[in-house]
């Protein structure tokens, strides 16, 4: 049995073995000519990750909840109307965010494993008087994707901003941002970004930074106000030195890492990969008859799959079970549904091998806690989806 654990929970993810090695080296001065370089490059590759030429990226040491929180800070200035889709577990905190902030918000809240029909939320934006959209690409509590281009042209369209949560889906789902108008999106290192936790990563749309500028009222936020950063990321990306606050230097060489995979790979391959991986992950739990929280494949994510226990099988013993044949997956966390599934990522640098390894595991952990099916039929279905993958 190998000493490390294979995970597949819905980040931190699984490391590539040359990011984790950049972090070990000795850390340099932030004001060190080769850190800055460092820094630079990974900024530029991010306007590559989000599709963003024309964006500013901001790369600061916090959570991506950090980077949540100082989106809402940013633009938001107390008795604004903002429109928040509400999906699960992380749209409430959004909406939490906003609140904190003074924010008057209208949620559209979807049933659990659906999101909001456009019509819905075209009829709402079309009353006026929103400043911002919220909503996540993807919320990692139900395992639902929202359609960002539909969205964000609604927002245009009614002359709101454009905010997404992308924690879950940025560098692995398509993300058009300058293409398809999206204001603010959000990210952290270790999900699909594929680095240690410790990052926060967000794009800014030039239009919403001049939102920024143009506040009547200070952004009662020390740490996160974006024009603390603007001059540190532009001086970066210009190979010049500028402090604000430390940086996570080494968080940062590996970033700088693992970007450079991700841009070696191209987009498109990878969402072709995150989808393939998807599939063949969604085909194995139909073919042992589990249902799947979000309500039609169309509307699931890519980076996670959200799965129902049969009857019969607990949460408390299926992980532990799942884990002791070396795979690590999540239990459910949308408190209403919370012990009725778990979770299983499926992003980053994983491939077939680790797909078919936490399969096998599922079902050999499914069957001896007395859950009847075809041994082996879930591992089958994945190989012939990926299969199929390879054809399309
Ligand atoms: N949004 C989404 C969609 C997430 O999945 C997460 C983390 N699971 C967060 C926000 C919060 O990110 P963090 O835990 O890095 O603060």
């Amino acid at each position: 049995m190998k000493s490390h654990k294979l995970l597949m929970i819905p980040g931190p993810i699984e490391f590539d073995p040359a990011v984790l090695a950049a972090m070990s080296v000795p850390t340099s001065a932030h004001a060190d000519p080769t850190f800055i370089q460092t820094f630079g490059e990974a900024l530029e590759k991010l306007r590559i990750v989000f599709q963003s030429p024309s964006g500013q990226p901001f790369v600061v040491a916090a959570s991506g909840t950090f980077a949540m929180d100082v989106a809402v800070a940013n633009l938001v200035e107390p008795g604004d109307r903002v429109l928040l889709l509400n999906i699960g577990y992380f749209s409430q905190r959004f909406g939490e965010i906003l609140e904190c902030y003074g924010a008057k918000v209208t949620q559209i809240q979807a049933e659990i494993g659906s999101r909001p029909d456009p019509q819905q939320v075209e009829d709402e934006l079309k009353k006026g008087g929103y400043k911002a959209l919220f909503f996540s690409h993807v919320d990692t509590s139900t395992g639902v994707l929202n359609d960002v281009p539909t969205l964000a042209r609604l927002a245009r369209q009614y002359g709101a901003l454009c905010v997404v949560d992308g924690v879950c889906s940025i560098a692995a789902e398509e993300l058009r941002m300058d293409e398809w108008g999206v204001d603010v999106a959000v990210t952290a290192s270790q999900k699909a970004i594929g680095v240690p936790p410790g990052l926060a990563l967000w794009m800014v749309s030039p239009q919403a930074l001049e939102v920024r500028r143009k506040r009547k009222t200070g952004v009662p936020n020390y740490y996160g106000d974006w024009l603390r950063w603007l001059p540190v990321m532009q001086a970066h990306e210009a190979r010049r030195f500028d402090y604000f606050a430390t940086p996570a230097i080494n968080l940062i060489g590996a970033l700088n890492v693992s970007l450079s995979q991700i841009v070696a790979e191209g987009m498109e391959n990878r969402y072709a990969r995150h989808r393939k991986l998807s599939r063949a992950f969604k085909a194995a739990m139909q073919a042992l008859e589990l249902d799947q929280i979000p309500r039609s494949e169309e509307i699931a994510a890519h980076t996670l799959t959200a799965v129902r226990y049969p009857k019969g099988i607990q949460a408390t013993e299926f992980l532990p079970r799942v884990a002791q044949e070396g795979v690590v997956i999540s239990g459910g966390l949308l408190p209403a549904i919370k012990h009725e599934y778990f979770r299983v990522g499926h992003m980053g640098v994983i491939g077939l091998s680790d797909l078919i390894g936490t399969i096998s595991a599922i079902e050999h952990s499914l069957y001896s806690l007395g859950y009847r099916f075809a041994l082996g039929s879930g591992v089958a279905a994945a190989q012939r989806a990926y299969r199929d993958g390879e054809l399309l």
